[in-house]
């Protein structure tokens, strides 16, 4: 069922006691009775106790990343198992800061959902074009083939653990967003080929998120397109009052 999901990406930010300082002040200020899905996805070492802070309230814990291999000699990687074992059962993959800084191909990627999705985890597949890519008017041709060669080897059954995030590389972290009927062009050229593939009931139910400098003053515009079913938000979720103002505008 396709459902409202706001997720914050800390990317490396906050030590432990920063991490729960920032959830405190989450659990305070951030709606409790919305029916989105609230997602925050600190780094690895605060996971853990994450998971036990946010127990009890209605924000969910994802990774920022896990490795495609179950386990052995891969010296500093988290396998899925591992999530699993201290409450994670959500994993972003394919952030455009690990495709450009550590080398994640649409293979090793493809690979990743492939072992998420045989431990029961949830992914949120991110993609998005580069800006050169927009200028030279093959946007579309890049997110189809991200989404072709990274995510499409999957079964009808298995878009129940999928979700979708739409982030072009040009707007992450540089204060430069998808005005919202930018948005929702792409947006809705990602559900027609979804549905092309997979069909009108996989196409409506998946949820696509937007991500690319959402902040409290855009996010309402953006979430208001039809194709558009919440957002990741990575510089305004390390603020918790903006994080909150962004989650009331779903
Ligand atoms: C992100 O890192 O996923 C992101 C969308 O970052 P920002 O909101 O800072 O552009």
């Amino acid at each position: 069922m396709r459902q409202k999901i706001v997720a914050g990406n800390w990317k490396m930010h906050k030590n432990a006691e920063e991490t729960e300082d920032l959830l405190n002040e989450l659990i305070d200020k951030l709606p409790h009775d919305i029916e989105a899905q609230i997602i925050v996805a600190p780094t690895f070492t605060n996971l853990a106790s994450a998971v036990d802070h946010l127990e009890f309230t209605n924000i969910g814990v994802a990774a920022q990343n896990m490795s495609q291999f179950e386990s052995g000699a891969y010296t500093g990687e988290i396998s899925a198992d591992m999530l699993k074992s201290i409450g994670v059962n959500t994993v972003l993959i394919g952030h455009s800061e690990r495709r450009a800084y550590f080398n994640e191909t649409d293979f090793i990627l493809a690979d990743k959902v492939t072992t998420a999705l045989k431990n029961n985890m949830t992914v949120i597949f991110c993609f998005g074009e580069e800006l050169k890519d927009r200028q030279n008017k093959q946007h579309f041709n890049v997110v189809e083939n991200q989404l072709r060669d990274g995510l499409f080897h999957i079964k009808d059954k298995d878009w129940e653990q999928i979700v979708l995030a739409y982030e072009p590389v040009w707007a992450i972290g540089t204060g430069e967003t998808a005005t919202p009927d930018q948005a929702q062009e792409m947006h809705r050229f990602i559900r027609e080929t979804v549905r092309h593939t997979f069909g009108s009931n996989v196409a409506e139910d998946v949820s696509i998120l937007y991500g690319g400098s959402v902040k409290p003053e855009n996010a309402k515009e953006i979430f208001s397109k039809t194709d558009v079913d919440g957002g990741l938000i990575g510089g305004a979720a390390l603020k918790a009052s903006d994080f909150a103002a962004i989650v009331s505008s779903i």
